[in-house]
This record gives C-alpha cells, sequence and structure tokens, in this order.
C-alpha cells in the first residue's frame, strides 16, 4: 500500500522525528489468540472462530516474567476474544496479582454465553479495566459493523456490568468504551461524541460507562479489504496523509508500548503485528530475549499505515492522543 505524495517516513523526517523511537517500555500488551466469537467488519486481527493462533504455555509464563518488572507499569490483554484462550482466568489472576494497571480488551458479547456469564463478577473481584468496540451509540450502525444482534447484547451485558459497579463513578470499577468510524472516514472530536455516547445510552437504554476512546481505522486486515473492495483505499489514505499531526506522531503508542504475539514476537503495536513486521535491526524480537533497555530505545518499524495514528487528534488503543485544546493549537501554527 502505498500513498501519493510524502510517505508515513518522509513526514517524520519532516517533522524532525526520524528515526521515529520508542521512548519508553511502560505498556505491556499481550495479544493471547486470534480466536473470537464474532467476525467484524472493521477487525484488523481478521480474528473468528476457524483461527486457531493462541499463546503457548512457554510464552504466557515468560510475559507473566516480563509484566513483573517495575518498569511495565500497564499490562493490556487483548485478542481476538481473549476470554477464549484456555488459560484466561488463571493468566488475568496472575497478572491481577502484580498490582498493576490492568486492562481487558472485551467484546462483551461473549460474557453472554453461559461458558463466560461469571466473568462479569470475576472482573470485579480482580479490578480489570474493561476496553470494549461500540462503534456506534445507534444500534443499526454498530450492527452493521459487528453482526447482527451485536448492539442488544452489548447493552445486556454493559447493565450486568453496571450492576457489578462497571462505569459508576466512585465504584474505581472502569468500563470505557471504542468509536471507530463505519465507513471511510476519520472519526469526529472525541469529547463531542463522548457526550452523544453518554447521552444516547442513558436516555435510550439506561446504561453508563467512564470515558470513549476514539480509534481511528487502521488500514490493516478486514478494514484494508474492506477499503480495496469498496474503492475507497486510495482516498482514505490520502486523508489520513493531509491531516498528519506531528504532534499526534510524538504521541504514538508505540513509543511507550510493546505487543507481543501468540508465538512470543515482539512488535511495535498490535497493528505491526497484524502485518508481520516485529521489532527491528538489532533489538532482540522475542519475549525470551526480552531486553527492555534496547527495547526502550528501539527504533519503531513504520509504513504508511502508520498515518492512521498521527491524524488529526491521534489515535491508540486509548482512543486520541492529544486533547482539543492542543489540537486547536496545533491547526492554528
Ligand atoms: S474486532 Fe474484536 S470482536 Fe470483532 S472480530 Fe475482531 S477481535 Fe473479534
Ligand atoms: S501503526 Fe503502530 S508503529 Fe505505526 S505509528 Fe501506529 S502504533 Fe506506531
Amino acid at each position: 500500500m502505498s500513498v501519493p505524495g510524502p510517505s508515513f517516513r518522509e513526514c517524520l523526517r519532516r517533522s524532525g522525528f526520524f528515526p521515529f523511537r520508542a521512548a519508553a517500555v511502560k505498556i505491556l500488551q499481550l495479544n493471547i489468540t486470534r480466536r473470537c466469537n464474532l467476525r467484524c467488519r472493521h477487525c484488523h486481527v481478521e480474528a473468528g472462530l476457524e483461527q486457531d493462533r493462541q499463546m503457548n504455555d512457554a510464552v504466557l509464563e515468560k510475559c507473566l516474567e516480563v509484566a513483573a518488572l517495575p518498569a511495565i507499569t500497564t499490562l493490556d490483554v487483548t485478542g481476538g476474544a481473549p476470554e477464549l484462550h484456555p488459560r484466561f482466568r488463571e493468566l488475568v489472576a496472575r497478572l491481577a496479582a502484580l498490582g498493576k494497571r490492568l486492562l481487558v480488551r472485551t467484546n462483551l458479547v461473549i460474557l453472554q454465553e453461559a461458558e463466560f456469564a461469571d466473568l462479569v463478577e470475576f472482573y470485579a473481584r480482580h479490578r480489570v479495566e474493561l476496553v470494549a468496540s461500540l462503534p456506534d451509540a445507534r444500534g443499526e450502525r454498530t450492527d452493521r459493523l459487528r453482526g447482527a444482534g451485536v448492539f442488544a447484547a452489548i447493552i445486556a451485558v454493559m447493565r450486568r456490568l453496571n450492576s457489578q459497579g462497571y462505569g459508576r463513578s466512585g465504584s474505581g470499577l472502569v468500563l470505557d468504551l471504542v468509536h471507530n468510524p463505519v465507513g471511510a472516514y476519520l472519526p469526529g472530536e472525541q469529547g463531542a461524541l463522548e457526550a452523544d455516547y453518554r447521552r444516547v445510552l442513558a436516555e435510550q437504554h439506561g446504561v453508563e460507562f467512564n470515558q470513549l476512546f476514539c480509534l481511528t481505522n487502521c488500514p490493516v486486515g478486514r478494514y484494508l479489504e474492506y477499503l480495496q473492495s469498496s474503492g475507497n483505499l486510495a482516498d482514505y489514505m490520502l486523508a489520513l496523509q493531509a491531516a498528519y499531526n506531528p504532534a499526534a506522531a510524538g504521541r504514538a503508542m508505540c513509543r511507550e508500548t510493546i505487543s507481543v504475539g501468540p508465538d512470543g514476537t515482539l512488535y511495535d503495536c498490535d497493528f505491526n503485528q497484524m502485518l508481520d513486521l516485529p521489532v527491528a535491526g538489532n533489538t532482540p524480537a522475542n519475549i525470551f530475549s526480552f531486553d527492555h533497555r534496547a527495547l526502550a530505545g528501539r527504533e519503531i518499524v513504520t509504513a504508511d499505515h502508520c498515518f492512521a495514528c498521527t491524524a488529526g487528534a491521534g489515535s491508540s488503543c486509548q482512543g486520541a492522543t492529544l486533547p482539543t485544546a492542543d489540537l486547536q493549537r496545533t491547526a492554528a501554527k
């Protein structure tokens, strides 16, 4: 995939960010399985029930060892649907015992299945922060992207989570939602969208959440296939490129994150993982040779898909990377 005009690397160079280096490794993101009970149209992982890649025992044990390093402050468990890993409960309990910030990226729908229903209480007991994709506060748009009946299932599970304390102020139990556009366009302003979600979900469905994270769809996996088959790829890439924001490059999540694949390979982020782009050069590229110091100063592997992280207010697994005020200041320059 290439885009006419300056490449991502050239944009980095022009804005003084080349070579593009990590600043630290604080977040350890574990992709423990590619299996998923859903088949969302925008999925960069191309997850589904037919996928069989999952983290083996040796890699999982080594990840637990690395997770305990003092420099790692945030543990982020993802997939696929991470709940489908056979050692999921044990992994989460052991990560929680480390006393660090612990996030699980869940599609929520799986918590409706009898085998996983107890996880609502399990998550609360281990004080796990939940991050759940809800592309739109309107059911029809969400179902278009994620499958018929998904919106209703998410609302039903949110009610159970709310009754456990999740998303309620003062409980300390965090339920964050992720918005991403349903088509080939960039997301709107995160604060305004969060206010809209909060109003619609409370008034129409009686459910609450903490924060909304806005994610710019990255042209990888099924979303790339959608852009290609709908003839939108070139225009989408141009839109991302035109919105390149050097301030967002400085805040890209890869600058503080390392992503671990099911076989222990290390990547700069989950997107690079799906593109088979391991960490580069002389940096140890496997969890078994994890070298915190080398990884914290590594050069990050970039290509034009990275424009998704640096458009406008920036985009990351934790939403926009720049506050609106900063964005306005940048635009005014
Ligand atoms: S986006 Fe998430 S819930 Fe949907 S198929 Fe991919 S991993 Fe599963
Ligand atoms: S796609 Fe990955 S490597 Fe590229 S800027 Fe985003 S987080 Fe960094």
